[in-house]
This record gives C-alpha cells, sequence and structure tokens, in this order.
C-alpha cells in the first residue's frame, strides 16, 4: 500500500491516544486541499504487515485513525490493514477520514487504484464498516468552514458505528506540533479551517 506517512501518537484526531496513517493518493481534487502532497499515488508500496508493525510499536494507544489522501482509494489494502491490527489487538479502536459521502461508499461508487468492481468495492464497505467506530465523511468545500470536532466542512458528517463513543467522546478542533529528535516536524489536526488531510 502507498502511505505518505505514519505519526505514532496523536491526540487530536480522535478520542484518546491514536497513530494516524495518511495514505497516498487522492483523486478528488477538493478545491483548497490543504495537502496536495498526498495526492499522487506514488512512492514505496508497503507491506499490510509493516505498516501494522509501525502502529503497533507504540503500546500505549487506543486506536489508529486512517487520513490521506484518500484511504478508500486504497480499500482493499486498508480493509486487510485493519484486519491485520485487530488480530493483534481485537478492541484496537478504528477511526477513517474520507471524502466519500456513506451513500457513495455503500453503493461501491468511489474509485480506487486497483481494478476491483463496484459490487465488490460496496462488500468491501460493507466489510470495513463493521471494523470501525468512527468515520468522518464527505468532500472537503472551502467555502462551507466548520468547527465541528473532527469536521472541517459543514457538509461532512461524523459517524459513529458501534457503541464505543459518543458525540461528547469527541473534543473540538485542536492542532498539535511534534518534533522529533532529529528535527523533523509533523504538524497534525486542525491549525486552521483547512481540510483534514
Ligand atoms: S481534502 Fe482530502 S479528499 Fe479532498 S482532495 Fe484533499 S486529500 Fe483528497
Amino acid at each position: 500500500m502507498l502511505i505518505h506517512a505514519i505519526i505514532a501518537r496523536s491526540r487530536v484526531n480522535g478520542p484518546g491516544a491514536r497513530a494516524v496513517v495518511y495514505f497516498q493518493g487522492c483523486n478528488l481534487g477538493c478545491p483548497g486541499c490543504w495537502n496536495p502532497s498526498t495526492h499522487p499515488f506514488a512512492g514505496p508500496n508497503r507491506s499490510t504487515e509493516s505498516v501494522a508493525a509501525e502502529v503497533l510499536l507504540n503500546r500505549e494507544l487506543d486506536g489508529v485513525t486512517f487520513s490521506g489522501g484518500e484511504p478508500m482509494q486504497q480499500a482493499s489494502e486498508l480493509l486487510a490493514l485493519v484486519h491485520c491490527l485487530k488480530r493483534t489487538c481485537p478492541d484496537f479502536s478504528v477511526g477513517l477520514y474520507s471524502g466519500y459521502t456513506e451513500r457513495e461508499l455503500e453503493s461501491g461508487a468511489y474509485s480506487t487504484r486497483d481494478s476491483i468492481d463496484q459490487q465488490t468495492r460496496s462488500e468491501v464497505w460493507a466489510d470495513l464498516r463493521s471494523q470501525i467506530d468512527f468515520a468522518v465523511l464527505g468532500r472537503f468545500v472551502t467555502a462551507r468552514p466548520s468547527r465541528l470536532p473532527l469536521r472541517t466542512s459543514a457538509n461532512q458528517t461524523l459517524r459513529l458505528f458501534g457503541a464505543r463513543y459518543s458525540e461528547s467522546d469527541f473534543d473540538s478542533q485542536e492542532c498539535e506540533v511534534q518534533i522529533a529528535p532529529e528535527g523533523l516536524v509533523q504538524i497534525t489536526g486542525f491549525p486552521l479551517a483547512g481540510s483534514p488531510a
């Protein structure tokens, strides 16, 4: 799978302490997207196992949030990764940002970089939906800014799947800046009224 970056631990991308996995590749083209460097489908192809191992390096996590880029454009790989993580940590919390609406996902009306057909895409989403705890769904629309938790556009929806979370578990938008010992700076969360990618 194509991965843009992994943040080992964040507290601003869903409830608790979570790794954040940014997928590489998105062709949705939302005007004003905050992270165009995630758009090309390029870079090294990583194995499911290596990404899962990197996420699980930190033993103190509540879960993981998938962002991008567009995770659903690598839906089969994403599903394999979720199953891999859950085999090791059955109670691991899983969150997802996607530019697609729930209706598009349910009907398989989304594009993937592999050649699975629409019926298979619909089935992959149904499997994923049964594994994840929350998802922020819908395009980033710069003309409709929002300060709601995790949603940068008012058109986006926060969907809760299962009983783990309620709306009150989601904090207001915050920004996190992490500076690694070697000087690498990573910014995540919501530094301004921009896209979540
Ligand atoms: S906001 Fe998200 S879905 Fe839209 S173009 Fe940027 S990465 Fe893609």
